[in-house]
Protein backbone atom coordinates (compact mmCIF):
# COMPACT_ATOMS: atom_id res chain seq x y z
CA UNK A 1 0.00 0.00 0.00
CA UNK A 2 1.06 3.63 -0.98
CA UNK A 3 0.62 6.32 1.59
CA UNK A 4 -1.71 8.86 0.15
CA UNK A 5 0.33 12.02 -1.15
CA UNK A 6 -0.97 15.20 -3.04
CA UNK A 7 1.39 16.98 -5.58
CA UNK A 8 1.03 19.82 -7.95
CA UNK A 9 1.89 20.00 -12.08
CA UNK A 10 1.30 22.99 -13.84
CA UNK A 11 0.22 20.92 -17.58
CA UNK A 12 -0.94 17.32 -16.77
CA UNK A 13 -1.45 15.18 -19.61
CA UNK A 14 -2.52 11.44 -18.81
CA UNK A 15 -1.68 8.96 -21.45
CA UNK A 16 2.06 8.61 -22.64
CA UNK A 17 1.30 6.91 -26.35
CA UNK A 18 1.46 8.45 -30.04
CA UNK A 19 -1.01 11.96 -28.75
CA UNK A 20 0.33 12.32 -25.35
CA UNK A 21 3.91 12.73 -26.12
CA UNK A 22 2.86 14.54 -29.44
CA UNK A 23 1.29 17.32 -27.21
CA UNK A 24 3.93 17.64 -24.29
CA UNK A 25 6.88 18.00 -27.72
CA UNK A 26 4.80 20.41 -29.33
CA UNK A 27 4.20 22.27 -25.65
CA UNK A 28 7.78 22.34 -24.97
CA UNK A 29 8.31 23.53 -28.37
CA UNK A 30 6.44 26.82 -27.64
CA UNK A 31 6.82 27.38 -24.01
CA UNK A 32 10.22 25.18 -22.61
CA UNK A 33 9.81 26.27 -19.15
CA UNK A 34 6.42 24.70 -18.76
CA UNK A 35 6.34 21.88 -15.74
CA UNK A 36 4.43 19.21 -17.52
CA UNK A 37 3.82 15.65 -15.50
CA UNK A 38 3.12 12.76 -18.12
CA UNK A 39 0.89 9.85 -16.82
CA UNK A 40 1.70 6.78 -18.29
CA UNK A 41 1.89 3.10 -16.41
CA UNK A 42 3.98 1.28 -19.40
CA UNK A 43 7.28 1.11 -19.72
CA UNK A 44 7.43 0.44 -23.08
CA UNK A 45 6.23 2.74 -26.20
CA UNK A 46 4.45 1.29 -29.05
CA UNK A 47 4.75 2.15 -32.89
CA UNK A 48 1.31 0.42 -33.65
CA UNK A 49 0.57 1.18 -36.90
CA UNK A 50 4.05 -0.89 -37.46
CA UNK A 51 2.06 -4.05 -36.29
CA UNK A 52 0.38 -4.08 -39.75
CA UNK A 53 3.98 -4.64 -41.29
CA UNK A 54 4.84 -6.96 -38.52
CA UNK A 55 1.69 -9.31 -39.88
CA UNK A 56 2.68 -8.94 -43.42
CA UNK A 57 6.30 -10.11 -42.77
CA UNK A 58 7.80 -6.74 -43.53
CA UNK A 59 8.99 -5.30 -40.07
CA UNK A 60 9.87 -7.06 -37.17
CA UNK A 61 8.42 -6.51 -33.89
CA UNK A 62 11.07 -4.89 -32.36
CA UNK A 63 11.30 -2.46 -34.74
CA UNK A 64 7.94 -1.09 -33.88
CA UNK A 65 8.98 -0.11 -29.91
CA UNK A 66 11.21 2.17 -28.04
CA UNK A 67 11.66 2.32 -24.28
CA UNK A 68 9.42 4.21 -22.95
CA UNK A 69 11.96 6.38 -20.91
CA UNK A 70 14.07 7.01 -24.62
CA UNK A 71 10.61 8.63 -25.89
CA UNK A 72 9.64 10.43 -23.12
CA UNK A 73 10.48 14.71 -23.36
CA UNK A 74 13.38 15.28 -20.91
CA UNK A 75 12.26 18.24 -19.52
CA UNK A 76 8.75 16.55 -18.73
CA UNK A 77 7.73 14.32 -15.45
CA UNK A 78 7.37 11.00 -16.18
CA UNK A 79 4.70 9.55 -13.37
CA UNK A 80 4.85 5.55 -13.81
CA UNK A 81 0.93 4.79 -12.50
CA UNK A 82 -2.05 4.84 -14.31
CA UNK A 83 -4.72 7.76 -13.78
CA UNK A 84 -7.55 6.05 -11.89
CA UNK A 85 -10.10 9.23 -11.27
CA UNK A 86 -10.85 12.73 -12.94
CA UNK A 87 -12.48 15.35 -10.84
CA UNK A 88 -12.55 18.49 -13.10
CA UNK A 89 -14.40 20.48 -10.48
CA UNK A 90 -11.41 20.72 -8.15
CA UNK A 91 -8.61 19.77 -11.12
CA UNK A 92 -7.61 16.84 -9.57
CA UNK A 93 -6.57 13.29 -11.58
CA UNK A 94 -5.87 10.37 -8.94
CA UNK A 95 -3.37 8.14 -9.27
CA UNK A 96 -3.33 4.38 -8.77
CA UNK A 97 -0.05 4.82 -6.56
CA UNK A 98 -2.44 6.75 -4.18
CA UNK A 99 -1.48 10.19 -5.50
CA UNK A 100 -4.09 13.28 -5.65
CA UNK A 101 -2.29 15.23 -8.84
CA UNK A 102 -3.65 18.54 -9.22
CA UNK A 103 -3.10 20.78 -12.36
CA UNK A 104 -3.49 24.30 -14.07
CA UNK A 105 -4.74 22.20 -17.38
CA UNK A 106 -4.88 18.70 -18.26
CA UNK A 107 -4.52 17.16 -21.43
CA UNK A 108 -6.07 13.26 -21.44
CA UNK A 109 -4.82 11.10 -24.18
CA UNK A 110 -5.50 7.63 -22.45
CA UNK A 111 -6.12 6.57 -25.93
CA UNK A 112 -9.00 3.62 -27.03
CA UNK A 113 -9.11 0.60 -25.06
CA UNK A 114 -9.23 -2.82 -26.94
CA UNK A 115 -12.32 -4.66 -25.49
CA UNK A 116 -11.29 -8.58 -26.48
CA UNK A 117 -13.50 -9.90 -23.84
CA UNK A 118 -16.70 -8.69 -25.90
CA UNK A 119 -16.11 -11.27 -28.08
CA UNK A 120 -16.95 -14.80 -26.53
CA UNK A 121 -14.44 -17.40 -26.03
CA UNK A 122 -11.27 -14.83 -27.96
CA UNK A 123 -9.68 -14.06 -24.85
CA UNK A 124 -8.65 -17.88 -23.87
CA UNK A 125 -7.52 -18.79 -27.65
CA UNK A 126 -6.02 -15.61 -29.02
CA UNK A 127 -2.72 -16.46 -30.75
CA UNK A 128 -3.52 -20.50 -30.63
CA UNK A 129 -5.94 -22.36 -32.58
CA UNK A 130 -5.29 -20.13 -35.86
CA UNK A 131 -6.70 -17.29 -34.62
CA UNK A 132 -4.70 -14.07 -34.53
CA UNK A 133 -4.56 -10.24 -34.33
CA UNK A 134 -2.71 -7.52 -35.77
CA UNK A 135 -3.71 -5.61 -32.81
CA UNK A 136 -1.76 -6.81 -30.39
CA UNK A 137 1.85 -6.46 -30.28
CA UNK A 138 2.11 -10.32 -28.65
CA UNK A 139 0.33 -11.63 -31.82
CA UNK A 140 1.27 -9.51 -34.86
CA UNK A 141 3.78 -12.01 -35.58
CA UNK A 142 1.28 -15.08 -35.20
CA UNK A 143 -0.72 -13.39 -38.73
CA UNK A 144 2.95 -13.82 -40.12
CA UNK A 145 3.14 -17.26 -38.91
CA UNK A 146 -0.22 -18.24 -40.30
CA UNK A 147 -0.26 -16.95 -43.53
CA UNK A 148 3.33 -18.69 -44.39
CA UNK A 149 1.81 -22.16 -42.90
CA UNK A 150 -1.57 -21.67 -44.86
CA UNK A 151 -1.83 -23.18 -48.28
CA UNK A 152 -5.70 -24.14 -48.55
CA UNK A 153 -9.25 -24.04 -46.53
CA UNK A 154 -10.79 -20.34 -45.41
CA UNK A 155 -9.04 -17.56 -43.84
CA UNK A 156 -11.48 -14.99 -42.15
CA UNK A 157 -10.93 -11.28 -41.37
CA UNK A 158 -13.34 -8.97 -39.34
CA UNK A 159 -14.13 -5.54 -38.10
CA UNK A 160 -16.18 -4.29 -35.47
CA UNK A 161 -18.68 -1.93 -35.06
CA UNK A 162 -17.10 1.65 -35.31
CA UNK A 163 -15.17 3.66 -33.66
CA UNK A 164 -11.94 1.54 -34.08
CA UNK A 165 -8.50 2.88 -33.98
CA UNK A 166 -7.12 2.76 -38.03
CA UNK A 167 -10.00 1.54 -39.42
CA UNK A 168 -8.34 0.54 -42.70
CA UNK A 169 -6.01 -2.21 -40.74
CA UNK A 170 -8.70 -4.92 -40.41
CA UNK A 171 -8.29 -4.76 -44.49
CA UNK A 172 -4.96 -4.45 -44.48
CA UNK A 173 -4.31 -7.25 -42.51
CA UNK A 174 -6.15 -9.28 -45.21
CA UNK A 175 -5.10 -7.94 -48.09
CA UNK A 176 -1.25 -8.27 -46.95
CA UNK A 177 -1.84 -12.20 -46.63
CA UNK A 178 -3.77 -11.93 -49.49
CA UNK A 179 -0.74 -10.77 -51.74
CA UNK A 180 1.40 -12.88 -50.19
CA UNK A 181 -0.84 -16.31 -51.01
CA UNK A 182 -0.72 -14.91 -54.58
CA UNK A 183 3.01 -14.77 -54.59
CA UNK A 184 3.45 -18.31 -53.47
CA UNK A 185 0.77 -19.51 -55.90
CA UNK A 186 -1.89 -21.14 -53.51
CA UNK A 187 -4.60 -17.79 -53.25
CA UNK A 188 -6.45 -20.30 -55.23
CA UNK A 189 -6.89 -22.89 -52.74
CA UNK A 190 -7.66 -20.06 -49.93
CA UNK A 191 -11.38 -19.03 -49.29
CA UNK A 192 -10.72 -15.44 -48.33
CA UNK A 193 -14.07 -13.78 -46.59
CA UNK A 194 -14.12 -10.39 -44.61
CA UNK A 195 -16.71 -9.87 -41.98
CA UNK A 196 -17.44 -6.31 -41.16
CA UNK A 197 -20.26 -4.73 -38.99
CA UNK A 198 -20.50 -1.89 -41.27
CA UNK A 199 -22.44 -0.72 -44.35
CA UNK A 200 -19.60 -0.37 -46.68
CA UNK A 201 -15.80 -1.29 -47.53
CA UNK A 202 -14.65 2.17 -46.15
CA UNK A 203 -16.58 5.08 -44.70
CA UNK A 204 -15.41 7.32 -47.35
CA UNK A 205 -16.71 6.98 -50.92
CA UNK A 206 -13.80 8.41 -52.66
CA UNK A 207 -11.81 5.24 -51.78
CA UNK A 208 -14.03 2.70 -51.97
CA UNK A 209 -13.27 2.17 -55.96
CA UNK A 210 -9.98 1.05 -55.62
CA UNK A 211 -10.85 -1.38 -52.43
CA UNK A 212 -13.73 -3.17 -54.52
CA UNK A 213 -11.23 -3.94 -57.27
CA UNK A 214 -8.75 -4.92 -55.13
CA UNK A 215 -11.45 -7.16 -53.04
CA UNK A 216 -12.47 -8.56 -56.85
CA UNK A 217 -8.69 -8.89 -57.84
CA UNK A 218 -8.01 -11.72 -54.45
CA UNK A 219 -11.02 -13.18 -54.86
CA UNK A 220 -12.53 -12.09 -51.33
CA UNK A 221 -16.50 -12.69 -50.16
CA UNK A 222 -17.13 -9.36 -48.34
CA UNK A 223 -20.10 -9.71 -46.00
CA UNK A 224 -20.95 -6.72 -44.85
CA UNK A 225 -23.19 -6.00 -41.64
CA UNK A 226 -21.56 -9.41 -40.20
CA UNK A 227 -20.68 -8.55 -36.31
CA UNK A 228 -17.88 -11.45 -34.52
CA UNK A 229 -19.90 -12.41 -31.53
CA UNK A 230 -17.83 -15.90 -30.73
CA UNK A 231 -15.03 -17.65 -31.46
CA UNK A 232 -14.52 -21.72 -30.38
CA UNK A 233 -10.61 -21.95 -30.79
CA UNK A 234 -10.48 -25.91 -30.65
CA UNK A 235 -13.07 -26.21 -33.12
CA UNK A 236 -12.05 -23.29 -35.35
CA UNK A 237 -15.29 -22.24 -35.11
CA UNK A 238 -16.55 -18.35 -35.46
CA UNK A 239 -20.15 -17.20 -35.00
CA UNK A 240 -21.14 -13.70 -36.46
CA UNK A 241 -24.64 -12.02 -35.49
CA UNK A 242 -25.79 -10.58 -39.03
CA UNK A 243 -29.57 -8.79 -40.04
CA UNK A 244 -30.66 -12.96 -40.96
CA UNK A 245 -29.51 -14.17 -37.70
CA UNK A 246 -26.52 -15.81 -36.15
CA UNK A 247 -24.19 -17.56 -39.08
CA UNK A 248 -21.18 -19.69 -38.10
CA UNK A 249 -18.23 -20.41 -40.31
CA UNK A 250 -15.44 -22.75 -39.86
CA UNK A 251 -11.94 -21.39 -40.38
CA UNK A 252 -8.41 -22.60 -41.14
CA UNK A 253 -7.15 -18.68 -39.85
CA UNK A 254 -9.05 -16.33 -38.16
CA UNK A 255 -8.03 -12.69 -37.51
CA UNK A 256 -9.67 -10.62 -35.25
CA UNK A 257 -10.00 -6.51 -35.04
CA UNK A 258 -11.19 -6.18 -31.31
CA UNK A 259 -14.80 -4.43 -30.37
CA UNK A 260 -12.97 -0.73 -29.08
CA UNK A 261 -14.15 1.32 -26.03
CA UNK A 262 -13.14 4.45 -24.30
CA UNK A 263 -10.88 3.36 -21.02
CA UNK A 264 -12.99 2.78 -18.34
CA UNK A 265 -11.09 5.55 -16.12
CA UNK A 266 -12.55 7.85 -19.26
CA UNK A 267 -16.19 6.81 -19.84
CA UNK A 268 -16.99 6.62 -15.88
CA UNK A 269 -15.49 10.39 -15.21
CA UNK A 270 -17.30 13.75 -15.73
CA UNK A 271 -15.21 14.35 -18.65
CA UNK A 272 -16.84 11.49 -21.02
CA UNK A 273 -19.77 12.42 -23.75
CA UNK A 274 -22.63 9.88 -24.18
CA UNK A 275 -20.35 7.44 -25.89
CA UNK A 276 -17.54 7.36 -23.00
CA UNK A 277 -14.84 9.54 -24.79
CA UNK A 278 -13.80 13.24 -24.09
CA UNK A 279 -16.65 15.90 -24.58
CA UNK A 280 -14.62 18.18 -26.50
CA UNK A 281 -15.34 20.51 -29.48
CA UNK A 282 -13.97 19.28 -32.66
CA UNK A 283 -12.54 22.12 -33.62
CA UNK A 284 -10.44 23.33 -30.47
CA UNK A 285 -10.21 20.12 -29.00
CA UNK A 286 -11.16 22.19 -25.88
CA UNK A 287 -13.59 20.52 -23.68
CA UNK A 288 -17.75 21.29 -23.67
CA UNK A 289 -17.70 22.18 -20.02
CA UNK A 290 -14.12 22.36 -18.24
CA UNK A 291 -11.96 24.64 -20.20
CA UNK A 292 -8.64 23.62 -18.71
CA UNK A 293 -9.41 20.34 -20.22
CA UNK A 294 -8.01 18.74 -23.74
CA UNK A 295 -7.97 16.04 -25.49
CA UNK A 296 -5.97 14.37 -28.11
CA UNK A 297 -5.85 11.28 -29.70
CA UNK A 298 -8.28 8.27 -29.47
CA UNK A 299 -10.10 8.99 -26.57
CA UNK A 300 -10.92 12.32 -28.29
CA UNK A 301 -15.33 12.44 -28.78
CA UNK A 302 -14.52 14.12 -32.11
CA UNK A 303 -15.58 12.39 -35.03
CA UNK A 304 -12.36 12.10 -36.66
CA UNK A 305 -10.57 8.29 -37.37
CA UNK A 306 -8.60 7.60 -34.77
CA UNK A 307 -5.07 7.26 -35.87
CA UNK A 308 -1.72 8.44 -35.24
CA UNK A 309 -2.26 10.56 -38.17
CA UNK A 310 -4.72 12.48 -36.65
CA UNK A 311 -2.79 12.54 -33.55
CA UNK A 312 -0.43 14.39 -35.14
CA UNK A 313 -1.82 17.17 -36.37
CA UNK A 314 -4.18 17.22 -33.22
CA UNK A 315 -0.87 18.07 -31.45
CA UNK A 316 -0.03 21.95 -32.37
CA UNK A 317 -3.75 22.60 -32.18
CA UNK A 318 -3.74 21.58 -28.87
CA UNK A 319 -0.34 22.93 -28.26
CA UNK A 320 -1.21 26.55 -29.42
CA UNK A 321 -5.18 26.57 -27.82
CA UNK A 322 -3.50 25.19 -24.08
CA UNK A 323 -0.76 27.98 -24.15
CA UNK A 324 -3.80 30.73 -25.02
CA UNK A 325 -5.96 29.09 -21.89
CA UNK A 326 -2.93 29.19 -19.82
CA UNK A 327 -2.39 33.28 -20.61
CA UNK A 328 -6.17 33.46 -20.15
CA UNK A 329 -6.46 34.35 -23.68
CA UNK A 330 -9.38 32.44 -26.33
CA UNK A 331 -8.34 29.14 -28.30
CA UNK A 332 -8.14 30.19 -31.37
CA UNK A 333 -6.41 26.79 -33.56
CA UNK A 334 -8.64 24.63 -35.10
CA UNK A 335 -8.57 21.01 -36.15
CA UNK A 336 -10.26 20.29 -39.16
CA UNK A 337 -10.65 16.63 -38.58
CA UNK A 338 -7.51 15.73 -40.14
CA UNK A 339 -6.70 11.64 -40.23
CA UNK A 340 -4.83 9.05 -42.52
CA UNK A 341 -4.99 5.26 -43.21
CA UNK A 342 -2.09 3.85 -45.73
CA UNK A 343 -4.44 1.34 -47.19
CA UNK A 344 -1.84 -1.33 -48.04
CA UNK A 345 -3.71 -3.11 -51.12
CA UNK A 346 -0.37 -5.06 -51.87
CA UNK A 347 3.27 -5.67 -50.51
CA UNK A 348 3.95 -2.00 -52.73
CA UNK A 349 1.08 -0.45 -52.97
CA UNK A 350 -1.04 1.88 -50.90
CA UNK A 351 -3.94 3.75 -51.10
CA UNK A 352 -2.80 6.84 -49.40
CA UNK A 353 -6.79 7.88 -47.59
CA UNK A 354 -6.04 11.22 -46.17
CA UNK A 355 -9.85 13.20 -44.95
CA UNK A 356 -11.24 14.69 -42.28
CA UNK A 357 -14.53 15.53 -40.96
CA UNK A 358 -17.47 14.85 -43.44
CA UNK A 359 -15.13 12.80 -45.65
CA UNK A 360 -13.52 15.66 -47.08
CA UNK A 361 -9.97 14.61 -48.50
CA UNK A 362 -7.47 16.14 -47.42
CA UNK A 363 -4.24 14.94 -49.37
CA UNK A 364 -1.40 16.51 -48.10
CA UNK A 365 0.62 16.05 -51.70
CA UNK A 366 -0.50 17.55 -55.27
CA UNK A 367 -2.26 14.43 -57.50
CA UNK A 368 0.70 15.20 -60.04
CA UNK A 369 3.33 13.33 -57.05
CA UNK A 370 0.30 11.10 -55.55
CA UNK A 371 -3.06 10.43 -55.97
CA UNK A 372 -4.20 9.39 -52.89
CA UNK A 373 -7.56 7.61 -54.58
CA UNK A 374 -5.00 4.99 -56.32
CA UNK A 375 -3.08 2.64 -55.23
CA UNK A 376 0.56 4.14 -55.29
CA UNK A 377 4.16 3.39 -55.05
CA UNK A 378 4.62 6.06 -53.31
CA UNK A 379 1.96 5.46 -50.72
CA UNK A 380 3.87 2.73 -49.82
CA UNK A 381 7.25 3.72 -49.50
CA UNK A 382 5.83 6.51 -47.02
CA UNK A 383 4.53 3.74 -45.22
CA UNK A 384 7.16 2.06 -44.69
CA UNK A 385 10.20 3.80 -45.26
CA UNK A 386 9.35 7.65 -43.76
CA UNK A 387 6.13 7.10 -41.25
CA UNK A 388 8.22 5.51 -38.61
CA UNK A 389 10.97 8.20 -38.88
CA UNK A 390 8.31 10.78 -38.99
CA UNK A 391 6.37 9.52 -36.13
CA UNK A 392 9.87 9.04 -33.58
CA UNK A 393 12.14 11.84 -35.03
CA UNK A 394 9.05 14.63 -35.77
CA UNK A 395 6.14 13.84 -34.51
CA UNK A 396 7.00 12.82 -30.77
CA UNK A 397 9.73 15.29 -30.88
CA UNK A 398 7.75 18.60 -31.45
CA UNK A 399 8.78 18.84 -35.09
CA UNK A 400 4.93 19.65 -37.08
CA UNK A 401 6.13 18.28 -40.49
CA UNK A 402 2.78 19.36 -42.95
CA UNK A 403 0.98 20.03 -39.55
CA UNK A 404 0.50 23.80 -38.96
CA UNK A 405 -2.81 24.35 -38.11
CA UNK A 406 -5.56 26.75 -39.58
CA UNK A 407 -6.69 29.65 -37.10
CA UNK A 408 -10.40 30.69 -36.59
CA UNK A 409 -10.15 33.81 -38.34
CA UNK A 410 -8.63 32.08 -41.72
CA UNK A 411 -11.30 29.77 -41.98
CA UNK A 412 -13.64 32.44 -41.86
CA UNK A 413 -12.20 34.35 -44.88
P1 LIG B 1 -2.15 5.25 -27.79
O1 LIG B 1 -1.01 5.50 -28.70
O2 LIG B 1 -2.80 3.92 -27.80
O3 LIG B 1 -1.64 5.63 -26.33
C1 LIG B 1 -2.48 5.64 -25.20
C2 LIG B 1 -1.59 5.58 -23.97
O4 LIG B 1 -2.37 5.85 -22.82
C3 LIG B 1 -0.94 4.23 -23.77
O5 LIG B 1 0.46 4.35 -23.67
C4 LIG B 1 -1.57 3.71 -22.49
O6 LIG B 1 -0.67 2.93 -21.70
C5 LIG B 1 -1.94 5.00 -21.79
N1 LIG B 1 -3.04 4.86 -20.83
C6 LIG B 1 -4.20 4.18 -20.99
N2 LIG B 1 -4.96 4.27 -19.88
C7 LIG B 1 -4.26 5.04 -19.01
C8 LIG B 1 -4.51 5.48 -17.68
N3 LIG B 1 -5.62 5.16 -17.04
N4 LIG B 1 -3.55 6.26 -17.07
C9 LIG B 1 -2.41 6.60 -17.72
N5 LIG B 1 -2.14 6.20 -18.98
C10 LIG B 1 -3.04 5.42 -19.60
N6 LIG B 1 -2.58 5.09 -37.21
C11 LIG B 1 -2.11 5.72 -38.34
O7 LIG B 1 -2.00 6.94 -38.35
N7 LIG B 1 -1.76 5.01 -39.45
C12 LIG B 1 -1.82 3.66 -39.48
O8 LIG B 1 -1.47 3.06 -40.51
C13 LIG B 1 -2.28 2.97 -38.32
N8 LIG B 1 -2.35 1.62 -38.30
C14 LIG B 1 -2.69 0.97 -37.15
C15 LIG B 1 -2.66 -0.42 -37.13
C16 LIG B 1 -2.95 -1.11 -35.96
C17 LIG B 1 -2.91 -2.60 -35.97
C18 LIG B 1 -3.27 -0.39 -34.78
C19 LIG B 1 -3.54 -1.11 -33.49
C20 LIG B 1 -3.32 0.99 -34.79
C21 LIG B 1 -3.04 1.68 -35.98
N9 LIG B 1 -3.08 3.08 -36.04
C22 LIG B 1 -2.66 3.74 -37.19
C23 LIG B 1 -3.72 3.85 -34.95
C24 LIG B 1 -2.74 4.54 -34.01
O9 LIG B 1 -1.81 3.64 -33.50
C25 LIG B 1 -3.53 5.18 -32.90
O10 LIG B 1 -4.57 5.95 -33.45
C26 LIG B 1 -2.63 6.07 -32.04
O11 LIG B 1 -1.68 5.29 -31.38
C27 LIG B 1 -3.48 6.88 -31.07
O12 LIG B 1 -2.69 7.54 -30.16
P2 LIG B 1 -3.20 7.76 -28.65
O13 LIG B 1 -2.13 8.53 -27.96
O14 LIG B 1 -4.57 8.29 -28.68
O15 LIG B 1 -3.31 6.29 -28.07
Amino acid sequence: MHAARSLFHQVVIVGGGAGGLAAAASLLRRRPSLDIAIVEPRDTHYYQPGWTLVGGGVFTREQTVRPMKEVMPRAASWLRTSAIGFDPETNTVELEDGTSLRYVLLIVAAGNRLAWEVIDGLPETLGRNGVTSNYSYDTAPYTWQLVQQLSEGRALFTQPPMPIKCAGAPQKAMYLSCDAWRRRGVLGNVEVEFHTAGAALFGVPAYVPALKETVTRYGIHVNLGSNLIAVDGPTRRATFKTADGEVTRDFAMLHVTPPQKSPTVVAESALADEAGYVDVDPASLQHKSYHNVFAIGDVGGMPNAKTAAAARKQAPVVAMNAVAVLDQQEPLAVYEGYGSCPLIVERGRVVLAEFGYGGALQPSFPNWLNDGTRPTRFGWILKKDLMPTIYFDAMLKGHEWLARPKMRDEIRS
